[in-house]
């Protein structure tokens, strides 16, 4: 079971030690970190599996604002979140440039969480399959079932909002995702202490992203309790 914390654009350098230096990670979960770029290397010094939030595809070049796998390897970080639905809906990012980020950060031996999901105005259109479909396919199509590969299923509409997939639908979402790409599938969206126990239970969720709730220490423990429980 794999518990990952997105810490989006929060805890610079100070607080990401701070936090990552009082946290005891429970038995029998695999714990990641994805702090931003600015606190990747005081996070890696604590000795906590650190992830960026992106990396781009080209090992360098004139790519202003981006960072390679190559320079993430030299710092310590040992994966990076790919098409996280922020980076989709306010950045440009397609299901190309997630797929050519995946795929460069596979072969230079990063972990990838590559992220995928519906929006609410797609699920009420019925297209949930569909969407999931197109963006896993571009996935798998760019880096196959890759052992240093896990997706993240992060419905938009649960994202920071406070609504939570239920478990059926999350399952559902996570069997078909599955069927496309045999890989394990992190439930994202509004994980907090109170839901965990209950998603992490269902057979095909193999762990969660947690966002907002990653932020406290005290939170974030206990959703990493209820996987070490599940
Ligand atoms: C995320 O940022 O990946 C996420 C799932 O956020 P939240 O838990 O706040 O919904």
């Amino acid at each position: 079971m794999l518990i990952a914390g997105n810490w989006k654009m929060f805890k610079g350098p100070a607080e990401a030690e701070a936090f990552l230096a009082g946290f005891e990670p429970p038995e029998g979960v695999d714990i990641v970190l994805c702090p931003p770029y600015i606190s990747l290397a005081a996070a890696v010094a604590t000795g906590a599996t650190i992830y960026a939030q992106n990396v781009h595809w080209e090992e360098q070049g004139p790519y202003t604002g981006e960072v390679s796998a190559t320079m993430l390897l030299e710092l310590g970080v040992q994966g990076a979140l790919v098409g996280h639905s922020e980076r989709r809906q306010l950045f440009g990012e397609t299901d190309e440039t997630v797929a050519r980020r995946a795929r460069a950060a596979l072969e230079a031996g990063l972990g990838v969480i590559a992220c995928v999901g519906e929006t609410l105005e797609q699920r009420e259109a019925g297209d949930t399959e569909l969407v999931l479909k197109i963006q896993v396919e571009a996935i798998a199509y760019a880096a196959g079932s890759h052992p240093n590969l896990v997706i993240a299923y992060e419905p938009v509409w649960a994202i920071g909002t406070g609504k939570t997939a239920s478990p059926e639908q999350a399952e559902e979402a996570h069997v078909f995702i599955r069927d496309v790409l045999d890989r394990p599938v992190l439930y994202g969206g509004s994980v907090k202490p109170e839901n965990a126990a209950e998603l992490l239970s269902r057979e095909a969720i193999g762990g969660a992203l947690v966002g907002g709730a990653s932020l406290e220490p005290e939170s974030f423990a206990a959703i990493c309790q209820a996987a070490s429980r599940s």
